[in-house]
């Protein structure tokens, strides 16, 4: 981008950490926190990949609620279609208040909460989270027929895998 500075950037590696990355803003420094045996190689690619997922955080990026129900839209077209109506929620929307879930769905009132926590993650995982939400519309609990709908979901079990490395990782265990 014409006139944006580079920022300085603080590598700073941890024994604690096997694969998680994070980074943040320190006022005019970015903080980049890698895993202690990372290779030269993986530091220059993690710094690069942080720098650009803070870019698009502090840019809003497309993470809009409105982009959410096109998601959901598109989920429910191609994993729940035979549902019709009781698969379409009345309300999706990103929350800042849900610490303790990556998500939440009230079907009484058919509305999903997504929250604010996996708005930098890959698409995929956005997806599987609100896959997850849609198929409790149909199915409330956590029974053999609701994992068989989120099941149709191709990464359903990658997905689940990622959320359950980032909370490990944030010790703070989350779940849905
Ligand atoms: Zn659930």
């Amino acid at each position: 981008m014409a006139g944006a500075r580079h920022p300085v950037v603080e590598v700073r590696r941890s024994q604690r950490r096997r694969r998680t990355v994070s980074a943040y803003r320190d006022g005019e420094r970015v903080v980049v926190l890698i895993p202690d045996q990372f290779s030269r190689a993986e530091e220059s690619e993690w710094v690069d990949r942080m720098l650009a997922r803070l870019a698009a955080r502090e840019g809003r990026f497309a993470r809009s609620d409105d982009d959410l129900f096109g998601r959901a839209t598109r989920l429910r077209g191609l994993y729940l279609a035979e549902y019709g109506d009781r698969a379409i929620p009345v309300s999706v929307r990103w929350v800042t208040n849900q610490n303790g879930r990556w998500g939440s769905c009230t079907p009484a009132d058919r509305t999903i909460r997504i929250s604010h926590r996996i708005q930098d993650m890959p698409d995929w995982v956005i997806d599987y989270v609100l896959l997850h939400e849609l198929a409790h519309l149909i199915v409330p609990s956590h029974n053999a027929r609701f994992w068989a709908l989120v099941g149709r979901y191709p990464k359903a079990e990658r997905a689940r895998g990622y959320l359950e490395g980032v909370a490990a990782a944030s010790g703070s265990p989350l779940g849905d």
